[in-house]
């Protein structure tokens, strides 16, 4: 028989997938002796059986009503009764939280009978009459389905005829009336009254929280979180304490450390006279949590020995919830706690200095796309001007953007390619397209734990929230600041995260410590304390664990050295493209352009020093380590001048009654003749080498030259030839003996004894189906994930991610770009075919992969896996493929542990969804399919060659 019902004190955090973030953090406090109002959770299993069929499954009831039986024989009341009722909390907890995703119902049992019990036993009409509203106002919006518009309308009209500030000022009379407005309006907007019996709603509450696992809201989180869609939620139905009850109650929220920047100390706000909802609601203005030792000393004490408690036995940044009733702590919630990317590393690394975690566990808590934001710049702190506003440092970093006042136009100029700030006075759940379309969110209303708050930090985006000096006018879409500077939509403003400051313009930004640490190639022991220390030892622990090689796609001497830096193990993409750019077109034409083989042999014979000289400096730079150098890989015509403009001049010449000039003219012919209606699938990669006489040639000299003056140097270069696209062993074969035969000429010229492997590229499905044979003829492989998954899916990389990959990401066909995260069932399975089959033909290949993939933290993870030997990226994301090489080789040590030991899997399961936390979505978009450096912190931009932004 399935069990769907489980009291508090028979669960523990292990049990997070049955019984949700939220129950399974009860029951652990519960089995910890916390004081936690009792409960118990309907598990995330009755939910799947709910949205499978659409009703509750059979014995849920009963044991819903066995349970409730056992919380009303505790406190020594049923629900809902007339005279003195229980009142209880519904809320959901999914294995993930998802935070204001899923709805809360509270003062479940109240109706128009035992509202006066409720007054009568706690003295408060005001405070039985604010349940109540509450009350309907939840059910009314979240069960029943009314516009929460409504609600809102009639509290605020009610406020105005009273003159009231806040809800503070309405009597019992006043709520007594607004209920009967709610009721109203309950059944005017949904045509069913309010039910006013305590067994139907709770009943409706619970299958209400089921059914919002499958809100829009919910759907679009979990789409950018990544989080499945079948795992559905638990509801956790709770005793109600009472937050509200007057001066000495109270609820707030704490985090065991700053979740902002991972320091030590006592963090939270918190709100007297209060409900939980209220706190995070921003509606009114919390005290810091600190205050709480004047207002109620003994609660604060005991809150901190309870915060203490729960950091050393989840041996983390916990976040909590708690009510104080009349004098008496309540615990409502805990969980570890979301964090900054700064904040995570500085908390793993304390918590090791600590004793309580060690470096390995330190490693696994900390991730690549935080690191890469911490490598982001920051304002140039020289060249800040005045503040224009200050508000609450909410989620740290710099952004620029033009402000906006509502979440659609966010989306709308957002993916316009516009940068925006959203400007709001405070954030609700409908306001997650716009926070995600967004630079940074600002807000003039609510503190560190507001919504805006909570979820810019979730999602890594700047926020500021709680800039009172603002006024935020959406209506007429402004924000005046105390200058009287006004900020109409579309001025721009520049947002600091880490500090709190608003200024107007755009700020100029400066690189972060960490980058300049990374820069100076500094080891640990140099590093100290703080944060630079802190990812500097995370780095040198994945360095120590890791099994995956990392090296960079450089093709520049500079980029080579600084990828160095960054701990590259050599290059594993040497694109040669950009030496054919530049003031070297000229000679790339003439080779063109060639009418004989002679004046093809005297362009190409120009090349070869200049290429000569490249590898060389590039060779140094990276001596004693492998340096893969590819052929030429784009169409030739890539490197002529733009027809339409070649035509033009052409055009307007003869239309002027002039000549055009020869060379434009022959320019065009050219052109014309090599137009490809697909040039990615048409003469390109190998395909040039076995097409142009003579092109393989000069490049293979100019490599083995280069060896030749390095080893002359006394270096140690180890140049390895790497051909692309190739589709069919012949191509490699045809092309390796004329590689070779060059490397001979060499040898016998120089004397020095030249030896490049060559290796290719596998980057067509062909290539990775017959990569067998491929082996035999291959010293090496590298995965050439952009054109394979391009050619893999059909996916023009060049189009389609701005063209209708919103739409497919939308309509969940996938929850992130495959050019950014390797699409591990089609193209990885691609990969691990290749491997395997390389491998057994050739027993110890080295393989590695270049694609951009090689730096998107998910894929490392999968080229672990795979058991590939390195991954190649761009020299910014090298120390995010290090960290999360090193994490993945971690992983394979937890999960031979996981079968082991169940507290592990809960850690793990913590530590997920905090990476989700900290790490979430956004971590800087990445344009990933075109193997351009976009994602560079340093913005490098993109120089206008057409091959250089392949
Ligand atoms: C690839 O296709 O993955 C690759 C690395 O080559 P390019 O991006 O230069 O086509
Ligand atoms: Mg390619």
């Amino acid at each position: 028989m399935v069990r769907y019902v489980y009291d508090f004190a028979e669960g523990g955090r292990e049990m997070a997938g049955l019984l949700g973030g939220k129950g399974s953090n009860l029951a652990e406090m519960t089995r910890m002796g916390l004081p936690v109002p009792p409960g118990f959770v309907i598990s995330t299993e009755a939910c799947r059986a709910f949205l499978a069929t659409g009703s509750e499954p059979d014995g849920m009831a009963e044991e819903v009503a066995r349970h409730l039986a056992a919380v009303e024989e505790s406190a020594g009341r049923t629900l809902g009764r007339a005279d003195d009722p229980l009142l209880l909390s519904v809320r959901s907890g999914a294995r993930f939280s998802m935070p204001g995703m899923m709805e809360t119902i509270l003062d479940v049992g109240l109706n128009d009978e035992s509202v006066h019990g409720l007054a009568r036993v706690s003295g408060s009409a005001r405070f039985a009459w604010d349940s109540y509203r509450r009350l309907l106002q939840m059910f009314g919006a979240t069960v029943m389905g009314a516009p929460a518009a409504r609600f809102e309308e009639a509290l605020d009209a009610l406020k105005r005829a009273r003159g009231a500030r806040s809800d503070l000022d309405l009597d019992a009379d006043d709520l007594a009336e607004l209920a009967d407005t709610y009721k109203d309006a309950v059944l005017r907007e949904t045509g069913e009254a309010f039910p006013q019996s305590p067994a139907e709603q709770l009943r409706r509450a619970i299958l209400a929280v089921f059914e919002s696992w499958n809100g829009e809201r919910a759907r679009l989180y979990r789409r950018r979180e990544r989080i499945p869609d079948d795992l559905g939620t638990a509801v956790t139905v709770q005793r109600m304490v009472f937050g509200n009850l007057g001066p000495d109650s109270g609820s707030g929220v704490a985090f065991t450390r700053d979740p902002a920047t991972g320091r030590p100390g006592v963090y939270g706000d918190y709100l007297p006279d209060a409900q939980g909802e209220d706190v995070v609601s921003g509606i009114r203005n919390t005290v810091p949590l600190a205050d709480l030792e004047r207002l109620d000393p003994a609660s604060y004490r005991r809150l901190l020995e309870i915060m203490e408690t729960l950091e050393r036995h989840y041996r983390d940044l916990c976040d909590i919830e708690f009510t104080i009733e009349r004098g008496r702590l309540w615990m409502l919630q805990t969980r570890v706690g979301k964090r900054t990317a700064e904040a995570a590393f500085a908390i793993a690394d304390a918590l090791v200095e600590e004793g309580l975690i060690d470096r390995r566990e330190a490693l696994s808590r900390v991730s690549g796309e935080g690191l890469a934001r911490l490598m982001f710049p920051r304002f140039d702190a020289e060249r800040t001007p005045e503040p224009l506003a200050r508000g609450v440092a909410a989620s740290p970093g710099a952004a620029v953007g033009a402000v906006v006042f509502d979440s659609a136009e966010a989306a709308r100029r957002a993916a316009a390619g516009e940068k925006v700030v959203l400007v709001r006075q405070e954030t609700n759940p409908d306001d997650l397209p716009g926070m995600v379309a967004a630079q940074a969110i600002l807000t003039s209303r609510g503190g560190k734990t507001s919504h805006a708050a909570v979820v810019a930090r979730g999602m890594g985006k700047v926020c500021v929230c709680g800039a009172e000096e603002l006024t935020v006018d959406t209506a007429r879409r402004r924000a005046t600041a105390p200058d009287g500077t006004v900020l109409d939509e579309g001025r721009v403003v520049s947002v600091d995260g880490s500090s709190g400051a608003v200024y107007l313009g755009e700020v100029p930004l400066v690189p972060s410590e960490v980058m300049r640490r990374l820069e100076a190639g500094e080891d640990g022991a140099a590093a100290g304390d703080g944060l630079v220390g802190a990812v500097t030892r995370a780095l040198e622990q994945a360095d120590a664990v890791r099994r995956l090689e990392v090296r960079a796609n450089a093709d520049t001497p500079e980029d080579a050295a600084r990828a160095r830096r960054f701990g590259a193990r050599g290059i594993g993409l040497c694109r040669t493209e950009h030496m054919f750019l530049g003031e070297r077109r000229h000679l790339v034409e003439e080779m063109i352009l060639a009418r004989t083989p002679e004046e093809r042999d005297r362009a190409l014979d120009a090349l070869l020093p200049l290429q000569t000289d490249d590898f060389t400096r590039i060779l140094e730079a990276m001596d004693g380590l492998p340096v893969t150098i590819r052929l030429l890989d784009p169409p030739l015509h890539e490197f002529l001048p733009d027809r339409v403009e070649l035509a033009v001049r052409v055009a307007t010449a003869t239309a002027r009654g002039e000549r055009p000039g020869q060379r434009d003219t022959e320019l065009l012919e050219a052109v014309d003749r090599m137009h490809e209606d697909n040039p990615m699938m048409g003469l390109r990669g190998v395909r040039l080498g076995l097409a142009v006489p003579g092109l393989v040639a000069m490049q293979v000299r100019a490599v083995a030259s280069a060896v030749v003056a390095r080893t002359r140097a006394g270096g140690d270069p180890r140049a390895e030839i790497m051909v692309p696209l190739v589709g069919d062993v012949e191509e490699l074969r045809l092309v390796r003996a004329e590689v070779e035969r060059v490397l001979a000429e060499v040898r016998a010229e120089s004397g020095v004894p030249v030896d490049c492997p060559v290796g290719t590229m596998i980057e067509l499905p062909r290539s990775a189906l017959t990569a067998g044979p491929i082996a035999g003829e291959a010293a090496f492989f590298s995965f050439g994930t952009n054109d394979l998954t391009q050619t893999t899916w059909g996916f023009s990389r060049d189009d389609v991610e701005s063209e209708f990959f919103p739409a497919y990401i939308d309509r969940g066909v996938f929850a992130v770009s495959p050019f950014e995260t390797l699409d591990e069932e089609g193209v990885g399975r691609l990969v691990r075919i290749a491997v395997e089959e390389g491998r057994r033909a050739r027993p110890g290949l080295q393989i590695g992969v270049c694609g951009e993939h090689g730096g998107d933290p998910a894929s490392v993870h999968f080229f672990h896996s795979a058991g590939l030997d390195y991954v190649s990226c761009s020299p910014f994301r090298v120390p995010v493929a290090r960290l999360e090489a090193g994490r993945a080789a971690l992983g394979d040590e937890t999960d031979a542990a996981d079968g082991a030991d169940g507290t592990d899997r809960a850690d793990q399961a913590d530590q997920a969804d905090q990476a989700r936390g900290a790490d979430g979505a956004d971590g800087g978009r990445r344009d990933s399919g075109d193997g351009g450096d976009r994602s560079d912190p340093s913005d490098r931009g993109g120089g206008g060659d057409p091959a250089a932004g392949r």
